[in-house]
């Protein structure tokens, strides 16, 4: 009972609903109407117990219930380079039917259980403090869907109006225990990720194979720096039969361009060998004292 609906002083029939106690309701013209105990006693509880058990009245009286959105953020590694995405399932007001409280499942007992378009979802109460992870973790093994509402920033006088607004309508002070849906969203979540780093990764090869700045001719072979050079004009040529567009008429690499050929691999192409190919050819003509010429 809200202080409004009963009557003054001891009149009002009322027990404390955490020690049993009876209380007084105050009803003067000076302070704010509340109950007291009657006798002074040692109820630490009374407010938060009493509340605790009014939002679950008003779950048990309702049909509505506003269900938050569930964020998941995962973190992808590909080549070095780590990535994060999220997915979001958004909030939602859902209807509910036959609300139950203080449901036993298995060995946890559920403050209540109400039924979503035929499936069961826990509705948690927290006054004072969140679930404990024991119950979290034991909730989640139960496979059944459960969010927790978070009351303790209420304040102490709400009436059963505000209480009924703070199932229905407040998306903000709620969070998902468990969610069936969760596995599948953060598999989606990762494979944005990883998608993102594969595209960071594969970008930025190919911003440094523009700005690498290289003399170390001969850093994958044990050859002599001559041969390394021989070498890399060799592999030059055969990367121009196969990538390359028009006869190459005539190919003077210089030591930095050789050195950067040497380097060069297909593996680092991300998949588009052709492209990272121009870029070598472009790279090696804007910045290499060297001759690549076509017909
Ligand atoms: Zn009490």
């Amino acid at each position: 009972m809200h202080v409004s609906e009963v009557e003054r002083g001891r009149a009002c029939g009322c027990f404390c609903t955490a020690c049993n106690g009876s209380v007084i309701a105050k009803k003067g013209k000076r302070n704010a109407w509340h109950f007291a105990h009657d006798a002074a006693g040692n109820c630490a509880t009374a407010a938060e117990t009493a509340l605790h058990r009014a939002i679950k009245q008003v779950i048990a009286d309702g049909s509505v219930l506003a269900v938050p959105e569930l964020t998941v953020e995962e973190t992808a590694t590909f080549d070095g380079y780590e990535r994060s995405a999220s997915r979001t399932l958004a909030r939602r007001r859902v209807t509910y039917s036959a609300p139950r409280l203080e449901v036993r499942i298995e060995d946890i007992v559920a403050d209540s259980v109400v039924t979503v378009a035929g499936r069961d979802l826990i509705v948690e109460v927290a006054v004072t403090h969140q679930v404990e992870a024991d119950k979290a973790s034991k909730l989640g093994k139960l496979g059944i869907a459960a969010i927790e509402l978070l009351a303790w920033q209420l304040n102490r006088d709400v009436d059963w109006n505000m209480l009924r607004a703070f199932v229905r309508d407040s998306f903000e002070n709620r969070i998902w225990l468990h969610n069936g849906r969760e596995p599948v969203q953060r598999q989606l979540a990762y494979m944005d990720a990883l998608q993102h780093a594969k595209k960071a990764s594969a970008y930025d090869r190919r911003l440094k194979s523009r700005a690498v700045e290289t003399s170390a001719v001969g850093v994958q072979t044990n050859l002599s720096p001559i041969h390394v050079h021989q070498w890399a004009i060799d592999k030059f040529k055969r990367l121009w039969a196969t990538y390359g567009s028009g006869t190459l008429t005539r190919l003077d690499l210089d030591r930095k361009a050789a050195g950067y050929v040497a380097r060069w691999s297909e593996a680092d192409a991300a998949g588009d060998p052709s492209a990272y190919f121009d870029l070598l050819v472009e790279w090696v003509r804007e910045h290499t004292d060297s001759i690549v010429q076509v017909a």
